[in-house]
C-alpha cells in the first residue's frame, strides 16, 4: 500500500454539461438510475504502478477491448451509497467507510485489488464535488452514487487481472414511494437460490445479481417487484431479497433479522436499522428464520410486520410472501408502526432532519 492513501486527483470540467433546465427536469422527476450526472471519477491499477491516474472526467461511455476479462468471468464488484442535500445546502453521505470496506471484501473475494478506505471516500468527495448541482435537494431524494471495479485486463485466460479500472458514476434518485408508503409483496423463489456456504453471497459483485435476474422476472410475472432468496442448503431459512436485507417485527416488538453469513450481504442499512431499533428501546434477534416460523408467525399474530431495507429504496414495508406454492400474510396489509418509525428516523437522519448523534454522516 503506498504511504498515503489519499490522492490528487485531474479534473476535466464537462465541455458539454446538461443544460440547466434539462438538469432541473430531471432532478423534479429523476426515477431511479436513469439519468447520470455530468462527470464520473476514475483510476488505474496495475499489479506494477497500484492505483494510478486518479481523475474527475466528464461522464463519457467505456472504451473496453473486447476480451477484458470482466466481459467474460465477470470480475466486477460494486458499491452502492448516497449523497444528501441538507436544508442548509451542504452535502452529505451516510457511512461511507462501511462500503469502503465492503468493497475492500468485495474485491478480495473476487481477486480484485484492494481500494483503500480513504481513497475510496475521496473519491465520492471528488465527484460530488464536481457535480454538486446534480445533488436534488427534494424530500426523500438524492445522488446516488455507484462506485466500482472492473478486470479491464485483455486476456482470455482465466485468472485474477493485472489490470483494473474503479470508477464512480452519480445519478439522481427520487423517492421509493412517490405517494405515500405502502407495502409490496414479495415473491420468494423457492427453486432457484442466491448463494451458497463457501460462495460471493456477501460480496457485492455483479455475478450475484446476474444469478438473480431470471427470479425476479419471475416475480415481476407474478406482480411482485421484488424476490426473496431461501438457503441454499435446506431452502427453508430466509436469506436476503435481491438488493435488500428483511427483518420481521414480533407482536412484543423484537426485530429478527436472518444472521450474517458468507451467503448474505452485510447490507449498512441492515446495521443501521439494528443500532437504531436497540437505542429506541427494541430487542433485536439476529438469529436464522424458517419460512414456517414466518408462516406460523404470521397466523398466529406472533409476527405483526415485515420489511426489507437496503439504500435504494430504504425501509419498505412487506405485505405477502408468496410463492407458486403458498401466500403468506395479508395483501391488504397497511405499513406497521414500527417499520414507519425506524424508516423516519433513518431518513430524518440521512436527510439532515433529526441529529445525527452517532456521527453516521459524513460531509462530501
Ligand atoms: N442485500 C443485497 C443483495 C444488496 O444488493 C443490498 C444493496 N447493497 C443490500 C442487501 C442492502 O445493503 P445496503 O443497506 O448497504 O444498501
Amino acid at each position: 500500500m503506498p504511504a498515503s492513501t489519499t490522492a490528487q486527483f485531474h479534473l476535466t470540467r464537462a465541455t458539454s454539461p446538461a443544460p440547466i433546465l434539462t438538469r432541473q427536469n430531471i432532478l423534479n422527476n429523476p426515477g431511479f438510475g436513469k439519468h447520470h450526472s455530468d462527470h464520473m471519477v476514475a483510476i488505474d491499477w496495475d499489479v506494477h504502478q497500484g492505483w494510478y491516474d486518479h481523475r474527475v472526467v466528464p461522464y463519457a461511455p467505456l472504451t473496453l477491448d473486447p476480451a477484458s476479462l470482466v466481459l467474460h468471468y465477470a470480475q466486477a464488484v460494486f458499491e452502492g451509497l448516497k449523497a444528501y442535500r441538507h436544508p442548509d445546502g451542504s452535502i452529505w453521505t451516510f457511512r461511507p467507510e462501511i462500503n469502503a470496506q465492503r468493497l475492500i471484501n468485495s474485491a478480495e473475494r473476487l481477486g480484485l485489488p484492494e481500494l483503500p478506505k480513504e481513497l475510496f471516500v475521496q473519491s465520492l468527495k471528488e465527484l460530488v464535488q464536481a457535480d454538486r448541482d446534480w445533488v436534488p435537494s427534494a424530500p426523500e431524494s438524492s445522488l446516488y452514487l455507484r462506485p466500482f471495479m472492473i478486470a479491464n485486463e485483455a486476456f482470455l485466460g482465466v485468472r485474477g487481472a493485472d489490470q483494473v479500472a474503479y470508477y464512480v458514476i452519480g445519478s439522481p434518485a427520487g423517492p421509493y414511494f412517490a405517494s405515500g408508503v405502502t407495502p409490496v409483496p414479495i415473491w420468494v423463489s423457492t427453486q432457484r437460490t442466491r448463494a451458497a456456504r463457501g460462495g460471493t453471497g456477501y460480496a457485492k459483485c455483479a455475478g450475484n445479481y446476474a444469478g438473480s435476474l431470471a427470479p425476479l422476472k419471475e416475480a415481476r410475472r407474478n406482480g411482485c417487484p421484488q424476490v426473496l432468496f431461501l438457503d441454499a442448503e435446506h431452502g427453508e431459512y430466509l436469506e436476503e431479497l435481491g438488493g435488500m436485507n428483511i427483518f420481521v417485527v414480533q407482536k412484543n416488538g423484537t426485530l429478527v433479522t436472518p444472521s450474517l453469513s458468507d451467503s448474505i450481504l452485510p447490507g449498512v442499512t441492515r446495521a443501521s436499522v439494528i443500532e437504531l431499533a436497540r437505542a429506541n428501546g427494541h430487542h433485536v434477534e439476529e438469529r436464522p428464520i424458517s419460512i414456517n416460523e414466518v408462516r406460523d408467525g404470521l397466523s398466529s399474530g406472533q409476527i405483526t410486520e415485515m420489511f426489507a431495507c437496503g439504500t435504494a429504496a430504504l425501509i419498505f414495508p412487506i405485505s405477502v410472501l408468496k410463492s407458486e406454492l403458498f401466500s403468506y400474510g395479508n395483501e391488504s396489509q397497511v405499513a406497521g408502526p414500527v417499520t414507519l418509525s425506524l424508516r423516519k428516523h433513518l431518513t430524518d437522519i440521512q436527510h439532515g432532519l433529526a441529529p445525527d448523534t452517532r456521527k453516521w454522516m459524513v460531509r462530501l
